[in-house]
């Protein structure tokens, strides 16, 4: 027998939560485009390689939550499990070297087996920003300005606290990197088997562990300000600079990593304690080593992504909009479906939202009517039909008129 429950993780997206969705998709285009953004739409799935070899082999995405599999023509596909990635390819996919700088923004489903709890799907949704071939601050202070001005035009930056660290350039990083191994090291019996693996591969990653012993180490790790260079300190300050110039609060949080392999310099979350457990709502970075790691020239990067569902539980009902209240027909009698129909049929010509009350009894349908949120009801039998007149109910006032059918649309259209 078919099972009719959705795959665990994954949500039907309806009512409520679909008007939620647009809206919030909505006011993201509209901040993103006044940043000159374009919109990218990049394919579900792309070759495995192109995550693997950019999320790095110790990232718990590659590790555990890639859905990958192997399509009928045997090659190894993946659904995306992040935006950034694929962004890149598209990128050198279409020659968009000569036209750095790229702005891009996104907006679509994401996919990662993960243990499904409040705030954490199989699939759930990002929107996206990207800035592509920008080495300097001023793209770092941008990112975060659309992230800033999207959460207050959602009316919920209040609630929300930027978190913002230096991962620091290569060099910087090289000699923490130094530092760590020597710290967690020293601790290889403590350390959770995960740890252990990215002790090797990429120990900068521990910081990120969630693993309660772990924490308790990452506790009196080295902290990575004691290793930037210069150039790292000046580029920071720069972003610093720029984001209290435009009025942005932020927290340095210098255990702040991200989970994956291609940041350097800036990476920032912004978190709420709203959500419980999965306070972050939107997080990303500076990548500029990423595009070579996947086989092209060396070219900038910083963006990021803010999870749907969770944005969602925090903006306000009022914020919503909601759909347009519709004109109801309702024939009465099987002779006036027909010219029922044509009249819905000019209605929505005239731009009206129409929907039709197809049978039944009236009673009903008028209670229906009323539960749609409608402005109006049509009504029309076999006495309006032959006097070519309707009538229409006025749902908010109570009152009822008969109206010409030539004039219904002005007439309807005229008392909104
Ligand atoms: P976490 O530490 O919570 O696992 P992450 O570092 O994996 O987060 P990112 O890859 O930075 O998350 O994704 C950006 C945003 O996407 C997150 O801040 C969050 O809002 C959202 N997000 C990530 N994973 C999920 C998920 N499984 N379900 C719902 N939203 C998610
Ligand atoms: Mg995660």
């Amino acid at each position: 027998m078919a099972r009719l429950q959705p795959v665990r993780g994954t949500h039907d997206i309806l009512g409520d939560k679909s008007l939620r969705f647009r809206t919030i998709f909505e006011i993201f285009k509209s901040v993103a485009e006044r940043y000159s953004h374009q919109e990218i739409d990049t394919p579900i799935f792309e070759f495995t390689e192109t995550f693997k070899r950019t999320l790095g082999e110790t990232s718990d995405v590659v590790n555990k939550e890639m859905y990958t599999f192997e399509d009928r023509g045997g090659e190894q596909v993946t659904l995306r499990p992040e935006y950034t990635a694929g962004i890149a390819r598209a990128f050198m996919s279409n020659g968009l070297q000569q036209s750095m700088p790229c702005k891009f923004y996104s907006f679509g489903p994401i996919f990662r087996y993960e243990r499904p709890q409040k705030g954490r799907m199989r699939q759930f949704h990002q929107m996206d920003v990207e800035i592509i071939g920008v080495p300097e601050a001023q793209a770092d202070i941008e990112v975060l300005a659309i992230a800033s001005d999207l959460l207050d035009a959602l009316g919920i930056g209040q609630h929300i606290t930027l978190e913002l660290n230096s991962l620091g350039d290569p060099q910087s990083r090289a000699g923490y990197r130094d530092a760590l191994v020597k710290y967690f090291g020293g601790y290889k019996n403590k350390l959770s088997e995960d740890s252990l693996k990215r002790l090797e591969k990429n120990p900068m990653r521990i910081l990120d562990s969630k693993d309660e012993g772990d924490r308790l180490l990452i506790a009196d790790a080295p902290r990575i300000a004691e290793y930037y260079n210069q150039d790292t300190k000046d580029f920071f300050a720069k972003v610093i600079d720029g984001i209290e110039a435009i009025g942005i609060e932020y927290q340095i949080n210098d255990r702040l990593v991200r989970g994956l392999d291609y940041y350097c310099h800036t990476a920032f979350e912004f978190t709420t304690d709203q959500l419980g457990a999965q306070g972050t709502v939107l997080a990303g970075g500076r990548y500029d080593g990423l595009m070579e790691m996947m086989g092209g020239p060396k070219t900038a990067g910083v963006g990021w992504a803010a999870g749907m569902e969770r944005l969602a539980e925090l903006v306000s009902e009022d914020l919503i909009s909601k759909p347009k209240r519709p004109v109801i027909v309702a024939p009465v009698g099987a002779d006036a479906q027909v010219p029922a129909m044509k009249i819905a049929h000019d209605l929505r010509a005239a731009g009206l939202t129409v929907d039709m009350a197809y049978k039944g009894n009236v009673g009903k349908r008028m209670k229906r009517a009323n539960k749609q949120n409608a402005l109006f009801a049509v009504l029309i039998g076999e006495d309006e039909m032959g006097r070519g007149v309707a009538m229409v109910k006025n749902l908010d006032q109570g009152s009822q008129q008969e109206i010409s059918l030539s004039e219904l649309s002005t007439y309807i259209l005229g008392s909104l």
